[in-house]
Formats: C-alpha cells, structure tokens, sequence
C-alpha cells in the first residue's frame, strides 16, 4: 500500500472534505515548507455568522497561516478562502477548521505557543520560532481573555491579595487568589484601594459575589483594608503571617545593626536571626551557638520572635490571645525599640492578627506565586507592557483551561 503525501499532510492537519492538499513544496536551501490548500469546485459552505448552510461561494480571498515546523522547516499554509453569500447576512469569509478568525498561526501553532509560553519567556520563544514577539503576545491575549470569560467564580469564598511589580519599584498590580482553589482569579494595575472595585467588577462578572466573600488575607497596608471594608463587607480580614513575621525580621535586623557597631561578633550574622531555627546550616548553627550565651539584645529580640511564631500554632482563640497578650508584654518592656514598633503595629491590627487561629489562613500561596512571577520577570526583561505582565502572570499561576487543539 502507498500513500501520496498530501494524503499523508492532510491526515497530519486533520482535513476533511472539502479540503484538500493541492501541493507540498518543500525548498531546502531556505528550509521552509509550503503546503497549498485548496477545496472542492462547486463546494457550498456555512454561513459564519447565522449558521446557514449550503451557501454559494461568492468569492475567494488568498491567505497565509504559519504553522508548527516540520523538523526544522517552517511550514506555511496557502489557501483561497472562500466567502459565502448568504442570502440574509451577505457575503462574509468563511471559517476554516485549522486557525481562528484573524489569526496568522493555525491553532497547533497557537497551541504551543501557548504551552511554551507557561514554562518559557515569550522573547525565547520568539527567537526560537523566528516571528515578532508582538504577534505571540497577541495570541497569548486572546486564550487567557477567552480562557478567562469562560471562568467561573460562584465559589469564592476566601481570597489573598498581593502585591508586586514588573519592574522593582514600577508597575504594581494587585494579585488576587482564590484560597481554596489556589490559583491567581484576578490581576490589575496598582496597589491602592481602587484595585478592590476592580477585584469585586470582575468577581461580579464571573457568577462571583461580593457577599460571598469571607475572608480575606492581606497585609496591613492602609490601602488594601479600606478597600476591603468598603467593598466586601462581610468579609473578616486575617493578616498574612508571613507579612506579620517579616516585620518582626526587620525588627530583629535593626537591632542586630545597632548593636553590632559596638559588637564585632555580630558583624555578618543577619541570616542566623532571620532564619528559623531548624532551617539554619551548620555554620550558621555554629555561630549561633558560639554567641547565645552572650547578653545580646539581637538575642533577646531573637527570643521574642521565637514567641511570636509560636502564636501561629495556637488552635484554641482564648489561649492564641492569651500568648499574644503576654507576648506584647514582653516586647513592648524589652526596651528593645525596633521591637516595640513591631509590636505596636501588632497591637493596632491586633483582630486581624488573632483571625488567623479561626481562619487559618494565610499568603504562602501567594509567596509561591509570586516567585513563579519573579521567574519570568528575572528572565524576560521583555514584557513591553504591564498588560503583557498581567498576561504572562495569569498564564502561569491562573491555571485556566484554554479552549485548544492538542
Ligand atoms: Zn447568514
């Protein structure tokens, strides 16, 4: 048995009548591919707009779609498209079965793309493939918003917010994530309270409800819990531990800086303290030892951070509280003042740092989220747009279901 290869191609492309191959081309010298479609003389088609079939061919119009290499030959398809003449709509181009309207990739082109896109910079990819990384970018548009518009957020329950940026210090958006499902629901421009209408608009948009909402998680930015209170009434605010305890980091570091002006052995220790305790290396655990019998104050500062991770274990409110309380005692008697800033800030967001022994939630997820955004961001240099960055961000962490060929 023997087959022509333009049977060979047109299994390969999956056509079906009246497609045909007329004419695969091959050129060596330029390693490029052509293959020439064609359809069936006298070939009626459905009209794209109502759906009427069995439209007479008004006219044709030549068209030409890159399509996933062979090897490495890029590959094109040529083709005459057809438009019908419908009797009620008029005359419009048909749609062919192997690329969307408007697109200059045929669909197993979009969909690497877009898989490449989730592991890989949009810049390698277009180097790799040879095209303008503005047309990949465009392609990446249309599945995350078509992905998107077919989201549904009737479940929302509990929701983390974020910040970061595109470039360090520029560009921030907001990122929200559905706690439950972990994945990122929501992204925009800024990181001030007007990124809470913007949340709820698109919440809103997706079967989602502002009632809905329980629960929050943010950090204590003024901003973040004012929008919270004016547009989701009903939800409580627990705050991010991971935020609360960087705070207390920052405590400890300056006290460490103070004291180790006047104290050499301090001198390049800053990871022992802002380490936990399991996590430190053997060096570290050396040089931890070697000074904790010293009467530091970083180690007095250290001693209440140790208190104050102990809070998160808490499940019982009444007890949680308790330690706080007398965990506020001690740091604000430390004479310690970084660590009496800290907890003073605790004390004045203190119901939403108590939720947490209810909620038990917190941002981790987002902290893994945002070192995936951090990836790209430290690799692509070129996102050209914070919208690309938005794209690129819900392509990665969105887990959104795009509606493609495999
Ligand atoms: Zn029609």
């Amino acid at each position: 048995m023997s087959i022509s290869q333009e049977s060979l191609f047109k299994i390969a492309l999956n056509l079906e009548d009246p497609w045909f191959i007329v004419s695969i081309d091959f050129s060596a010298e330029v390693k490029k591919l052509d293959i020439h479609i064609d359809f069936k003389t006298g070939s009626k088609f459905t009209c794209p707009k109502c759906g009427k079939q069995g439209c007479d061919v008004h006219d044709t119009i030549e068209r030409t779609w890159r399509h996933l290499n062979f090897f490495q030959f890029k590959t094109y398809i040529h083709c005459r498209v057809p438009w019908t003449d419908c009797a009620d709509c008029g005359v419009k181009q048909v749609k062919v079965p192997w690329a969307r309207k408007g697109s200059g990739f045929t669909l197993l082109m979009d969909s690497m793309i877009v898989l490449m896109a989730q592991h890989m910079t949009i810049k390698s990819i277009a180097d790799m493939i040879g095209e303008h990384d503005t047309r990949l970018w465009r392609v990446l548009e249309h599945y995350v918003l078509e992905a998107r518009s077919n989201e549904d957020f009737s479940e929302v329950k509990s929701v983390g917010v974020d910040e970061t940026s595109r470039a360090k210090g520029h560009n921030y958006v907001s990122v929200f994530i559905d706690l439950d499902k972990s994945k990122v629901i929501h992204v925009c421009e800024g990181k001030d309270a007007s990124t809470l209408d913007s949340f709820k608009t698109d919440l809103e948009l997706h079967k989602g409800s502002s009632e809905n909402i329980d629960n929050f998680c943010c950090d204590m930015s003024p901003a973040f819990i004012s929008g919270i209170q004016d547009k989701f009434p009903n939800a409580s605010i627990t705050f991010d531990k991971f935020h609360i305890m960087k705070i207390m980091n920052e405590a400890i570091d300056k006290v460490r800086r103070a004291e180790q002006s006047h104290n050499a052995l301090l001198k390049k220790t800053r990871y022992v303290w802002l380490k936990n305790p399991e996590n430190l290396t053997t060096k570290q655990n050396e040089t931890f030892r070697s000074l904790k019998d010293l009467r530091l104050k970083t180690l007095r500062a250290y001693g209440i951070k140790l208190a104050l991770r102990d809070f998160w274990n808490y499940h019982n409110p009444i007890a949680a509280e308790d330690h706080l309380k007398k965990w506020y005692f001690w740091a604000t008697h430390s004479r310690l003042n970084p660590v009496i800033d800290c907890a003073k800030t605790i004390k004045k967001h203190w119901n939403g740092v108590t939720n947490y022994i209810r909620t038990k939630i917190d941002n981790g997820i987002l902290e893994g989220t945002n070192s995936i955004i951090q990836a790209a961001k430290d690799s692509a240099r070129g996102f050209r747009s914070t919208k690309n960055f938005i794209i690129t961000i819900y392509l990665r962490t969105g887990k959104l279901e795009f509606d493609l060929p495999t």
